[in-house]
């Protein structure tokens, strides 16, 4: 009898940790990774970084609340990083080697493995949002150039001048960048205008990857990934991509299982970093596929990807994960990484540096 009652109060204990231990819903935010140190910030651009990682993170998780879903959580919370000049995607992303905005945005439900994605959009507002309805509204999974934009207009997505995505600072980068590679400095977009709160944008020339000098870019991409009511994950990215791009060069943000990965068995991810090594190591998926099939951790799929795998390739950058139990993680090899994580019952959690929790 006692033991009856002993083996009861122990798996009700276990219930009301299991219980504690998921939440409803849960939401992780990067705005990119890179050489990020307490040292190149100016404490109003520290302060201005925490701010948008709070307000977007907030502004998913009440998605959350309400009983949204994983993929409008995620939708919401990338379109206000989009309109945020501080980050490179939508307005505020780096530029090509001709002075372009070519953006790209990828998205994808776990709990059907839909997914849609663009790459080289030029007049589209919000990315994410014709990721989606290239998910949701046509037959593809992935557009690119003038024809996604032409898709654009058809689902009635905002289009706005290329110019509106136009920030001073990211132009000065990219003359920095031309000047060091011995390219010409194009004409400025026609109707430039600094962008607002351009000065606040980080600045810092990075030198993330030394091995891929002539790529050496700006950080600030963004990505969003959520667990939901229902159960639900998705994952969404969106970025303008490494500074002074050549080519039609794609990086690894748009290319479902390198940038963005979601599946209702395992777990859903958005990457940044040197688009490079994500999409030849295929991040998203690789840490998807360590939880599914090896019974990982989120915390150690993710980690031994960018820890050990990217690390051990030369590549650099970090990732966001959610798992359908609510487990969060992030994992990054470089010195700091701008996040957010916020969870039903538990409170936010906002990070830049490496030595924060
Ligand atoms: N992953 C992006 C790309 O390679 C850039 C970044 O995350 O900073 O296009």
């Amino acid at each position: 009898m006692r033991r009856i009652a002993v083996l009861v109060s122990v798996a009700v204990m276990a219930m009301g940790t299991a219980a504690q231990a998921q939440p409803k819903w849960a939401l992780v935010v990067h705005g990119g990774a890179g050489v990020i140190e307490k040292k190149d910030l100016s404490p109003e651009q520290d302060k201005a970084y925490r701010e948008a990682m709070t307000r977007v993170a907030n502004t998913g998780a009440d998605v959350l609340k309400k009983g949204g879903t994983a993929l409008d959580a995620v939708e919401a919370a990338i379109r206000l990083l989009e309109d945020d000049p501080l980050f490179n995607a939508g307005r505020g992303a780096v530029f090509t080697a001709e002075g372009r905005n070519e953006l790209d945005s990828s998205v994808m439900d776990g709990s059907n493995l839909m997914a849609g994605s663009v790459a080289g959009v030029t007049t589209t507002r919000h990315p994410i949002s014709l990721a989606r309805a290239v998910m949701e509204k046509s037959p593809h999974v992935m557009l690119m150039g003038k024809g996604a934009d032409e898709f654009a207009r058809t689902q009635n997505l905002e289009q706005v001048d290329p110019a509106f995505f136009y920030t001073e600072r990211r132009w000065q980068g990219l003359e920095r960048e031309l000047k060091r590679q011995g390219l010409p400095i194009p004409a400025k977009p026609v109707g430039a205008k600094p962008g607002a709160m351009a000065e606040l944008v980080h600045d810092e020339d990075g030198g993330r990857n030394a091995d891929l000098i002539d790529l050496k870019k700006k950080f600030g991409t963004v990505g969003v990934v959520a667990r939901d009511s229902h159960g639900n994950v998705a994952a969404g990215t969106s970025t303008g991509g490494t500074t002074a791009k050549r080519w039609g060069r794609v990086g690894d943000a748009p290319i479902i299982g390198a940038g963005t990965y979601a599946s209702n068995k395992s777990c859903a991810v958005s990457a940044t970093g040197t688009g490079e090594y994500f999409i030849r190591l295929t991040v998203a998926r690789e840490i998807c596929a360590l939880v599914e099939h090896k019974g990982l951790s989120l915390q150690a799929a993710a980690d031994q990807v960018i820890q050990k795998d990217l690390t051990a390739l030369k590549g650099d950058g970090g990732v966001i994960a959610v798992a359908p139990n609510g487990d969060m993680a992030w994992s990054y090899n470089t010195s700091g990484m701008y996040r957010a994580k916020i969870a039903d019952g538990q409170p936010l959690k906002v990070g830049i540096y490496k030595d924060e929790p």
